[in-house]
């Protein structure tokens, strides 16, 4: 039997389907962010980074840097095992309690990652709770169905972002069977955010818990980093918040933050918690560095939003098709998976700008686009020539420009 041609079978599908996926081979510059080379085809090149989930920097900030190396030649680099057979590394302990405060709650537990965190986090709680109904937003995270999935139970989707939908399942389930909601803060595809005090109410009128993935936005909003719910004052009307490490705050692992029985709960129940071994203490030490910097320190966070609007003003004028976005995340509409491809190729090689195509089935096709996330080191300089390069391959690959600037927001 040829097994190699069921893979080559699959692979031929996925460049049939413009699918096909291709990862450019970069090297970061620390102390240079967004600055970093490109180990291109024919060769080093300098480019920059316009798709970062490091949102903030973080990643190369000193404090951050100097925690992981400190760390780890103090105390070495893996955990030896994992949290059962290795007990607690003291820098995730610490790790731990400073999410705890950043969140508000009474606990928190770490995982290797958000994924992991979300898969199986959500699966372990759903399993505890008998007959559990999941009322699920139509634009969760893979990570988020994949634990819904895992977790056994019966599951509804509710329309994106839409209140009477939601409402329309909690009362039909009516107010005995157990209820969890599962939704993001803020969904990094289009840049728009969850109606959370409203869906707090309905939690409480309905007799709903709530779990919230907070990832795109912890660090970044709330006047210590808190995330959307911190920036709305809801923060302690949400039972569960779910965050990274590996977005704003530069490092890697994933989290939840809760009440202390459900957090160990989690602990004594979940598969992909119990038999993993623990994030690396110097990993731990890096975050910490970064939530606690993010704790007091708001120019990051200012300059970020100042960084995006000043973005999306100047792509606008030039008559590029921003796409509406209430926060950092600047799409920019494409429409085309080809098109899409082809515009970030010459970007890259013409230009030495790196952004990343997003096509299906990261979002709709017919909705494919660039997304650019600037962050605080992307200055007037990059930006321009940004906005300038991307007209120069808008005209070369036909794509529409709008007729009339839109730089009023
Ligand atoms: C990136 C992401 C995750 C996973 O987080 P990692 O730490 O990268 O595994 C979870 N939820 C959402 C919405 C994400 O975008």
């Amino acid at each position: 039997m040829d097994y190699s041609q069921f893979f080559s079978a699959a692979l031929n599908r996925l460049h049939d389907e413009r699918r096909y996926r291709v990862f450019a081979d970069l090297e970061r510059i620390a102390g240079r962010f967004p600055h970093a080379i490109w180990h291109s085809p024919k060769g080093q090149r300098n480019v920059v980074i316009w798709c970062s989930n490091d949102y903030l920097g973080m990643g190369q900030h000193p404090k951050v840097v100097g925690a992981m190396v400190e760390t780890a030649t103090r105390v070495g680099t893996g955990a030896g095992g994992t949290r059962n057979i290795a007990g607690n590394h003291h820098p995730l302990v610490q790790l731990e309690a400073e999410l705890a405060d950043l969140h508000g709650k009474e606990a928190a537990l770490l995982f290797t990652s958000g994924y992991v965190s979300n898969q199986t986090g959500i699966s372990t709680i759903a399993k505890l709770i008998p007959n559990c109904l999941i009322l699920s937003d139509a634009l969760n995270h893979n990570s988020m169905i994949e634990g819904i999935r895992q977790g056994g139970c019966e599951r509804k989707i509710f329309r994106h972002n839409d209140l009477a939908h939601l409402e329309e399942l909690l009362r039909e389930a009516g107010p005995d069977r157990p209820k969890l909601i599962a939704c993001e803060s803020l969904y990094s595809m289009d840049g728009d955010v969850a109606p959370l005090a409203q869906t707090c109410d309905l939690a409480e009128r309905y007799g709903a818990m709530t779990y919230v993935d907070e990832v795109h936005a912890v660090g970044m909003y709330g006047p210590r980093g808190g995330g959307i719910a911190e920036r709305d004052g809801v923060m302690h009307r949400i039972d569960v918040l779910e965050g990274t490490l590996a977005k704003a705050f530069g490092c890697l692992g994933g989290y939840i933050a809760a009440k202390a029985e459900i957090i160990d709960a989690v602990r004594s129940y979940a598969p992909g918690f119990i038999f993993t071994t623990a994030l690396p203490p110097a990993i731990c030490s890096a975050a910490t560095a970064a939530i606690r910097h993010l704790k007091t320190s708001s120019w990051e966070r200012e300059r970020h939003q100042e960084r995006a609007a000043r973005l999306k003003a100047i792509l606008n004028a030039a008559g590029l098709p921003v796409m509406s976005s209430d926060t950092h995340i600047v799409p920019l509409f494409v429409g085309d998976p080809e098109k899409c491809k082809r515009a970030t190729d010459i970007l890259l090689e013409e230009h030495g700008i790196y952004i990343q195509p997003i096509n299906y089935p990261t979002v709709p096709k017919g909705t494919e686009r660039l997304r650019i996330t600037p962050s605080p080191y992307h200055d007037d300089g990059l930006m321009d020539g940004l906005a300038e390069a991307l007209l120069q391959v808008w005209e070369r690959l036909g794509l529409p420009l709008r007729k009339q600037s839109l730089a009023a927001e």
